[in-house]
């Protein structure tokens, strides 16, 4: 059967490939809270997890920001931390469950997790290093059971979760504002649209993602323009 190859792509080494449909599954990148600070971090693949598991080591408080699955997910692995919770939303979890359900969450100890099996689903890696060419380009994204073999452990004797709801980060700081009264010193500060003042370590941002494809879309949108003009 003859198939007509209308389009034409070009790879980095030059090489030419005709297709009829393209298909762009280059995946996303983490959404981070608009503020300029090296104090934010993003949870997306493996590096970035071990960049968190470093950063983790010698620190005392974090603010996590987001209400999905990563934050969520997050809050119930980090260990030895203070943790300020920063969600927009009236309960925890709000994209998976439902207020009562979310109560009965937030009553559930950290002493229930000696009780987690091992986990029984494949679990997928890299051994990929990227290469100069690709060191723009972002890696897969992490998927279940990521944290597995990463103990994602603070510096304190334990956990302690406190949540702000229904609020988000308003400013962010990294000298202390006025309104501290605390003798604290910390990495960066952040004031929330309650009011209230955290200082922490580092901030890490689980405010979802963005297409990662914003070039290739515009060629190829464009090329679809000029043959629809035809
Ligand atoms: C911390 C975390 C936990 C998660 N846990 C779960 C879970 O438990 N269950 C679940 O179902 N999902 C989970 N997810 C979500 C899941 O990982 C994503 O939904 C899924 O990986 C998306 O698949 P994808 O193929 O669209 O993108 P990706 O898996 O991100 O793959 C994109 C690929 O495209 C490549 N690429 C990017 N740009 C280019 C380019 N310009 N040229 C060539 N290649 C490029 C990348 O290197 C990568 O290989 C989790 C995500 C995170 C961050």
């Amino acid at each position: 059967m003859y198939i007509l190859l209308r389009h034409k792509i070009k790879n980095s080494l030059g090489e030419t490939y005709g297709y009829r449909k393209i298909c762009i599954c280059s995946g996303s990148t983490p959404k981070l809270v608009d503020f300029d600070s090296t104090y934010i971090i993003g949870l997306r693949d493996t590096d970035s997890a071990v960049e968190l598991k470093q950063k983790l080591t010698n620190s005392k408080r974090v603010c996590v920001l987001g209400n999905g699955g990563i934050a969520t997910e997050l809050i119930y692995e980090l260990k030895n931390i203070d943790i300020i919770w920063v969600i927009r939303d009236k309960y925890i979890a709000s994209a998976f469950v439902d207020v009562g359900a979310a109560e009965f969450l937030m009553n559930c100890s950290d002493a229930d997790r000696n009780q987690d099996q091992p986990a029984k689903a494949l679990r997928y890696t890299t051994s990929h290093v990227a290469s100069e060419i690709e060191s723009d380009i972002p890696g897969c994204a992490l998927g279940p059971n990521w944290h597995a073999k990463l103990e994602l452990t603070g510096a304190m004797a334990k956990k302690n979760v406190t949540i702000e709801f229904e609020t988000f980060i308003k400013h962010l700081s990294e000298t202390k504002p006025e309104n501290d009264q605390s003798t604290d010193e910390w990495s960066v500060y952040v004031t929330l649209n309650n009011g209230k003042v955290f200082g922490c370590d580092f901030v890490i941002s689980a405010t979802g993602v963005c297409p990662s494809v914003p070039d290739i879309k515009v060629k190829f949108l464009l090329k679809r323009i000029v043959n629809l003009l035809k």
